[in-house]
């Protein structure tokens, strides 16, 4: 049983949001590491004025790819940080199923990006701060976990929440300065 509480209730460590509610899963030993090196690309977006995400893409206990936000970098409706860490990684590996995958992403996935991570069949997701105008993954709507839906992904959230909602308040901030 590798799986670890990360404190008394599920997952409830860091700061608690609603979405902990729909949460039914629990953090495993090295979730902060690697939603510290999703942060660490959150940081790089928010140096090149993009919106502070990051993701990172782990199977096997191995960063597989990892991504910051690139939308105003690249010019791309498409430049989510876990869509390119999720497109990397099958890249990389030559494989455009990721069923063994982890996704660390410091924000709830948009719809477009948890339509990408079913059609790559990923195994979990860990997500820092809710996103409640478009969350796909229990704000809004729980599309990782849908009724009728063929692929369903386990989601631990709230994960290294107050870091990641100071440094997004922190960009806010910034843009309007
Ligand atoms: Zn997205």
């Amino acid at each position: 049983m590798d799986r670890v509480l990360a404190s008394g209730a599920k997952g409830c460590r860091f700061d608690p949001c609603p979405a902990y509610f729909n949460t039914q899963f629990f953090f495993i030993v090295n979730d902060e590491y690697w939603m510290e090196l999703a942060f660490q690309e959150a940081l790089r977006s928010a140096q090149n004025r993009d919106f502070p995400v990051g993701a990172v893409v782990v199977i096997d206990e191995e960063a597989i790819s990892r991504a910051g936000n690139e939308r105003y970098l690249s010019h791309s409706p498409l430049g989510h940080a876990e869509a390119i860490a999720i497109t990397r990684a099958a890249e990389i590996l030559g494989d455009w199923r990721l069923t063994q995958a982890t996704v660390y992403v410091t924000m709830e996935p948009c719809p477009m990006c948890s339509g990408l991570m079913l059609q790559t069949r990923i195994k979990r997701l860990v997500y820092g701060v809710p996103s409640y105008r478009e969350g796909c993954a229990g704000s809004v709507v729980n599309l990782l976990d849908y009724p009728g839906m063929a692929h369903h992904i386990e989601v631990c959230s709230g994960m290294l929440s107050k870091k990641i909602s100071d440094l997004m308040q922190d960009f806010f901030l910034d843009s309007r300065s």
